[in-house]
């Protein structure tokens, strides 16, 4: 046995009451999948692990609210993206998500998929914080953890993981009060096994992180000290614990060996991505997850009165201003920290799309351009440019700039949208709805995508029946 501590115990009783929770939601992909995994009686093959990750995925843009902001999303991917550049893991790529969550909380499920919450990112004091639990999370890939674990159960390993996977998403969306169990048959003990890592699974997680994170040129310290962190939150009275624990079992003891660990690598004073930035990201996620842009706004006004020097909280104020409606503030302040800064991209974004809030599309483009000779290629410029020139009536020069978007990145939602408006201006309905489709689908909303598809499928009848079959074969790849 593994859990014998009874802190351990009680954390993995409450783990089960989440699992008992997850009845409530709809799992389809559950009740498809015990085939992938019952033919082979040992550990998952990568191919299984990637099917299940995809459909793990497909259910969590169900269940979860992602942050598809593409300065915040392109901030996390480069960071895991350079820890993850630390391991000689091939077998698949890593992909990197934000949920928009309060919530301190990380996760990772097979086929390389890392989720980090939103609250996790306010809440890091340093980029190295932050690194550190993303490169704990790549370890847990990269020593495939969680097959493992299942595989050791005597479970159909597959139907195990998604067991695994459906208890995350249910504790993530706190469906802990429901009583009847989800894991029909399955004892409690195979159940705590299944859910939680283990003790030497998380020892070895903090050995790896720690290495990754120095081999990244970040501070190997960073991941303790984020331990430590949580380890005070937890212990607070009336606190509920962060969702983290109940899957990242947290000791002094691991605390301690990942500090000991920490300690003896080199300190990482050449962070590839710098404290600047990450204040900037920060600040962001506060001003552009908060459910009230008006308490996001007060706050961050306060942060500026008593430092107002302070750059990052400058920025989140100016988006904080604009998302609660006061436009003239919101432009002042960001042009203010243009002039201060205009070197800094971010700012001459946000400017652009505050003045295309107001319709000033010249002064947008202006901005636009001029961060573009700063990073050309870049595509959060590439689609505001888009957009610009769609709001400039200039709808054909726009479809070619958001083509290009998606092309060259076609994990963006929002390049899709934007795509969909400039072709619906042209009057090419069918494309418009395909492009929809699209950015329905990469937000999680199948019904929606399948229902745009369906909108172009009958319009493709009359009007256009070479992209028919090309809408057909979508439509039979996304239903479910
Ligand atoms: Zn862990």
């Amino acid at each position: 046995m593994r859990y014998r501590d009874p802190a351990n115990r009680i954390r993995l009783q409450l783990l089960a009451l989440v699992l008992a929770g997850a009845v409530a939601l709809p799992l389809p992909a559950l009740a498809e999948l015990p085939s992938l995994g019952s033919q082979t009686g040992g550990e998952l093959t990568a191919t299984q692990e990637v099917e299940i990750g995809q459909r793990f995925l497909a259910q969590a843009r169900q269940e979860l609210t992602f942050v598809h902001d593409p300065e915040v999303v392109a901030f996390v991917r480069l960071l895991g993206n350079r820890v993850a550049a630390q391991t000689d893991f091939d077998a698949y790529p890593f992909q990197f998500y934000v949920v928009k969550d309060s919530r301190l909380n990380a996760f990772a499920v097979p086929g390389g998929h890392i989720f980090v919450h939103s609250g996790l990112i306010e809440r890091s004091d340093s980029v190295s914080e932050l690194a550190g639990v993303l490169a704990h999370e790549v370890a847990h890939i990269t020593q495939r953890h969680m097959a493992r674990q299942v595989a050791a159960s005597k479970r159909s390993q597959a139907s195990s993981l998604l067991l695994v996977a459906a208890a995350v998403l249910a504790g993530m969306q706190g469906h802990g009060e429901a009583a009847t169990g989800l894991v029909a048959g399955a004892s409690a003990y195979s159940q705590q096994e299944m859910l939680a890592y283990s003790r030497s699974h998380e020892r070895e997680a903090d050995r790896l992180g720690v290495k990754y994170l120095a081999g990244a040129g970040f501070n190997p310290d960073g991941l303790p000290r984020f331990l430590q962190k949580l380890q005070s939150w937890s212990q607070l009275q009336g606190r509920a614990p962060p969702p983290y624990l109940s899957t990242h079992p947290l000791t002094g003891e691991r605390i301690a060996d990942a500090k000991g660990r920490a300690s003896q690598l080199d300190n990482g004073s050449n962070a590839p991505l710098g404290e600047t930035a990450f204040a900037r990201i920060k600040a962001r996620v506060q001003a552009i997850t908060a459910d009230s842009p008006e308490k996001a706004f007060q706050e961050l006004q306060e942060r500026v009165r008593s430092h107002p020097e302070d750059q990052a909280a400058r920025y989140g104020l100016a988006i904080a201003a604009g998302r609660s409606g006061r436009s003239q503030q919101a432009l002042d302040q960001a042009r203010a920290l243009v002039a201060d800064h205009p070197e800094t991209v971010a700012y001459r974004r946000t400017l652009a799309e505050l003045y295309l809030a107001e319709g000033q599309t010249d002064a947008a483009i202006d901005e636009i351009k001029a961060a573009l000779e700063r990073r050309p290629g870049n595509p959060d410029l590439r689609e505001a440019l888009g957009k610009t020139l769609l709001a400039q009536g200039k709808a054909e020069q726009a479809r070619q700039t958001l083509r290009e978007v998606t092309r060259d990145f076609p994990e963006r939602p929002s390049g899709y949208s934007a795509l969909a408006n400039a072709l619906s201006r042209l009057d090419r309905p069918v494309e418009a709805h395909r492009s929809e489709a699209e950015a329905r689908w990469l937000q999680g909303q199948r019904t929606e995508a399948l229902e745009q598809l369906r909108l172009a499928k009958r319009l493709a009848r009359e009007r256009d029946s070479a992209q028919l079959s090309q809408i057909e074969a979508r439509i039979r790849e996304l239903e479910p």
